[in-house]
């Protein structure tokens, strides 16, 4: 991808010392994991290690760039939904800028960078100024924080595909949850729980058995993961009554029995919904 050729408005917005740097920095869009600090993949630990400047989301784990970058300026950019933000205009411009002062710039998101994560538009932003950017892949949680609680999110007799889908969309651009209610797949949804009493309704009215077995995983990974089972018709109400807070993931289908057998043996889940809290 070729640089752009620096302009007089670029050098008034970055200053004429950076200018006379550009180009030679480096963005690493890396994915942490899940949440605890020892899912983070070698190669991001690798890269991490080489880090001037870290961006840092408010999902990561801090022991994380202590452990692995002690060095390095951390610049808190969390985006928490519903929660005060940092603009992704201004991230994108902070990136752009510690790059062209020839910096290694580390921007380091939980999960995955490219799910739900705005990965690829940051990752197009560098790329189209000229900046080198290496993804690193991280752990997404919708596939790892279903695992480690005991869900396992396809299964050869149970559920043969898994969506992963987000809960937070406006209503007009909401999924298309009558599609993903009948199409035999196990739903992970992201970003969900201040809507579950919404979607699961919308899941229910697409024809979705109230009595599909679904559970809610809060802080999945971390030492406060809380876990709650239930059925569609109950599992909204069985998350207010715990009180659950982001982040939280809602998994759905006949997949997360397995996690309940394990739990309580061959009892039958009902509209009494259970809470699991991490041993
Ligand atoms: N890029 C991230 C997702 C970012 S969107 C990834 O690949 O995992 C943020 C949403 O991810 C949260 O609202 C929640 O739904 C989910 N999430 C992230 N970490 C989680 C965790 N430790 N436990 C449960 N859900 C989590």
């Amino acid at each position: 991808m070729p640089g752009l050729k620096p302009s007089a408005s670029d050098a008034f917005f970055f200053g004429w010392k950076d200018m006379t740097q550009m180009h030679r920095g480096k963005v690493y869009l890396i994915g942490a994991g899940p949440g605890a600090a020892d899912l983070l993949t070698l190669r991001a630990a690798q890269r991490l290690a080489l880090a001037d400047v870290v961006l840092i989301d408010d999902l990561v784990d801090r022991v994380v760039v202590r452990e692995h970058c002690p060095h390095a300026r951390v610049i808190e950019v969390g985006k928490r939904g519903g929660c005060r933000s940092t603009p992704q205009a201004f991230i994108n411009r902070l990136m752009l800028r510690c790059a062209r002062q020839g910096r290694t710039v580390v921007r380091l998101k939980g999960g995955d960078p490219f799910v739900f994560g705005r990965g690829a538009e940051e990752h197009d932003f560098l790329s189209r100024h000229g900046i080198e950017v290496e993804i690193v892949p991280g752990l997404t949680a919708g596939l790892s924080v279903p695992a480690l609680a005991g869900i396992p999110v396809t299964h050869r007799a149970l559920a043969r595909a898994v969506t992963l889908v987000t809960g937070h969309g406006a209503n007009d651009d909401d999924p298309d949850w009558s599609r993903l209610a009948t199409s035999g797949a196990t739903l992970v949804i992201y970003m969900g729980l201040k809507r579950i009493e919404a979607i699961t309704s919308s899941l229910i009215a697409a024809g979705m058995s109230a009595q599909t077995p679904a559970a809610v995983v809060a802080h999945g990974t971390l030492p406060n993961e809380t876990r709650v089972l239930g059925t569609l018709a109950s599992i909204a109400a069985a998350t207010r009554r715990r009180g659950l807070n982001a982040p939280a993931l809602i998994v759905v289908g006949d997949v997360v029995n397995v996690m309940v057998r394990q739990a309580y043996g061959d009892c039958a889940i009902d509209a009494h919904a259970a809470t699991v809290s991490r041993s």
